[in-house]
């Protein structure tokens, strides 16, 4: 089991093997900051998926921002 450093926070945490660019942990504050840059992406230009992720990437990705609603 590999960890990560999130990119809020900077602490390590196991990530969820379900999801593609799994960069933030799973502390509240960690979850809103994720939510923000998911919803800047979005609405900046719908087109402008970013290359790292892919439309391969993108379905997850989009499924686990559903709860940033
Ligand atoms: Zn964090």
């Amino acid at each position: 089991m590999s960890t990560k450093i999130c990119a809020c926070c900077g602490q390590t945490f196991q990530p969820d093997p379900r999801v593609k660019n799994h960069t933030f942990c799973s502390a509240p504050d960690c979850q809103k900051e994720r939510c923000k840059k998911w919803r800047q992406m979005i609405v900046s230009d719908n087109a402008n998926i970013p290359i790292d992720i892919g439309l391969v990437g993108f379905l997850p990705l989009a499924r686990f921002a559903y709860a940033c609603q």
